[in-house]
């Protein structure tokens, strides 16, 4: 199309020293530990350190049900930042590291797009920090440490068949899904099923980004259940004395990553759950930095508001007790005509009908944020290159007319000067208090939670639970872990449980199918449908077309 790719924009660009961006933030050369020229560590100490009494605002990107592409949340995150930079705000972005799997696989790259990216964008897609690998590693130590009690005698009793804890790799490996290890002599193991996830599935992952501090973190992996006994009691990380090695292991990890997006605005780009299984969201700690230095704090949740907005606000935001000032939803014309039923292929087509079709879904992610969590919200149209004037215009006219703000990004073609529009509202959005409220309280029965969130934020009738839920739900409460916050993996690109009901559906209830603690992570998982922890590699992988050349430079990342 004549369009440069994201790589190529990032390459052009003249990124300054990190130091230089750290003293934006009033951090000198002693406060962060250097990863070369461009990217830093911030020890998570200096939370401890005096900023004044600073009151940072916190802004929420989310967006509507997307399309398969994505929407620009992340593009939009980094512009709106830099749209505030523009205005002279003291502003940090807090994003989440990009995992190896979709960056060879189909999405590819996580690191915002045209001219509104963080970087080294070759660096923070591919290995950046190492943090990633840490994880894995503190992962498949608990694994290890469990076969290993097993194969030394089994102490605890642990029942093999009952085991829940699975190796992990940060790669779209089909292949590993399902194994059988401990194959050979009496000396190799015990045999038994086995199988990876995706590092960034794993629980680790999770606990790591829910955590406030190493110590928060060591007791959270001590939580972590890996199998039950023969009694059918679980079994901890704890009992198993793995949970400070396994601290050890993520000890630098921990500190948030700092870059700069291209225009020169400190980011922190740290951890990376997946928003299905867990919250989706960066870590905890770099958020809690970011508001720390910065008066302005972009984020962003995975997937649509649903989800991805939902989980941030009721599980993050209740553990970590941070309470945002604003959301912004991005809309793209190409999602709006998706869920006004075109199909994929055709969305480069004007479709003013389709379009108008599809903006209930959009009102309802609104109506959640402003009128279930009382929090103000603001439209961000996503302008792509395919959009008409005509489509552009109807939904800003038809977002005034039901008295939605709303505004338009050009932050992929032109960086922080396409994100001012967005930026001023930001402002003017965030001058005001607000009513914050959760969607469902800490003290509801683990049913009534999932009631809450499935009538409240998706618009279904009621929930039911298959035979098998129902038996996991009541075990789960015996247990003790009835309080925990609800983390619901759920498909995407429906309100509903079912991927292909788009726009805003009405007259459906929700099933849960499974129901599953994770009790480092501190939720309890409510599994809707069949959920991938282990992704496989499409047909034409990204990967075919990722090279470097003889000076190292990267090319085909997108
Ligand atoms: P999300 O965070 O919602 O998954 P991203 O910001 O990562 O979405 O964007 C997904 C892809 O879409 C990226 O490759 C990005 O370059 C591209 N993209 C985002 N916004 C635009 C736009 N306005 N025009 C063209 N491409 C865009
Ligand atoms: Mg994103």
């Amino acid at each position: 199309m004549g369009f440069k790719s994201d790589i190529e924009i990032a390459q052009e660009a003249q990124p300054q020293d990190i130091r230089d961006i750290a003293k934006k933030l009033g951090l000198t050369e002693d406060d962060i530990e250097l990863y070369g020229k461009y990217k830093a560590k911030v020890d998570y100490n200096l939370l401890k350190k005096d900023n004044g009494g600073k009151k940072a605002k916190l802004i929420l990107t989310t967006a509507i049900n997307p399309t398969p592409a994505g929407e620009g949340k992340t593009t939009t995150t980094i512009g709106v930042a830099d749209g505030l930079a523009k205005l002279g705000k003291n502003v940090l972005v807090a994003l989440r590291e990009p995992s190896l799997g979709p960056v060879f696989g189909v999405k590819g790259g996580a690191a915002g797009g045209g001219y509104a990216q963080v970087v080294p964008m070759e660096d923070i897609n591919l290995h950046f920090t190492g943090d990633f690998h840490a994880i894995g590693a503190a992962n498949n130590l608990l694994a290890a440490m469990l076969d290993n009690h097993i194969h030394q005698g089994n102490q605890l009793g642990i029942d093999a068949r009952s085991i829940t804890w699975r190796r992990c790799v940060d790669m779209n490996d089909r292949q590993l899904r399902n194994v059988v290890d401990g194959l050979g002599a009496r000396a190799d193991g015990v045999a038994r099923e086995d199988g990876f996830d995706i590092t960034v599935a794993s629980e680790v992952m999770a606990a790591f980004c829910l955590a406030s501090d190493i110590v928060d973190l060591k007791a959270r992996l001590g939580r972590i259940i890996v199998g039950y006994n023969f009694q059918g009691e679980p079994v901890t990380a704890e009992q198993l004395k793995a949970n400070g090695a396994m601290a050890a292991l993520l000890k630098d990890a921990l500190k948030p990553n700092l870059v700069q997006t291209l225009e020169g605005t400190p980011a922190f780009v740290h951890g990376g759950p997946f928003a299905n299984i867990a919250h989706g969201c960066n870590s905890v700690i770099a958020t809690r930095m970011a508001m720390h230095f910065a008066d302005y704090v972009v984020t962003e949740g995975g997937f649509g508001a649903d989800l991805g907005a939902e989980k941030f606000l009721d599980i993050k935001c209740r553990m970590a007790d941070l309470k945002p000032d604003a959301v912004i939803i991005v809309a793209t014309v190409r999602a709006l005509k998706y869920n006004g039923g075109v199909p994929k292929d055709q969305l480069n087509n004007e479709n003013l009908e389709a379009l108008e079709a599809g903006l209930p879904n959009l009102l309802k992610h609104v109506e959640n944020i402003t009128q279930v969590y009382k929090l103000p919200a603001v439209v961000a149209i996503n302008e792509f290159p395919t959009d008409t004037e005509a489509e552009v215009n109807l939904v800003r006219e038809k977002c005034k007319e039901l008295g939605v703000n709303v505004a338009l990004s050009q932050v992929w073609a032109k960086g922080g000067e396409g994100g001012i529009e967005l930026a001023e509202e930001i402002v003017r959005l965030t001058s005001q208090e607000n009513d914050f409220q959760f969607c469902y309280e800490d003290d509801l029965s683990i049913a009534e939670k999932i009631n809450a969130i499935a009538t409240k934020i998706y618009g279904a009738d009621g929930v039911d639970f298959t035979p098998q839920a129902q038996k996991e739900l009541e075990r789960l409460e015996s247990l003790g872990f009835g309080k925990m916050p609800i983390c619901m993996a759920k498909t995407q690109y429906s309100l509903t449980d079912d991927q292909t009901k788009l726009g805003r559906p009405t007259g459906f209830r929700i099933t849960v199918r499974q129901l599953t603690v994770s009790a480092g992570a501190g939720f309890i998982v409510a599994l809707t449908g069949a959920i991938m922890k282990m992704p496989g590699l499409p047909k034409v992988p990204a990967a075919e077309r990722i090279d470097v050349d003889e000076n190292g430079v990267i090319s085909g990342l997108f």
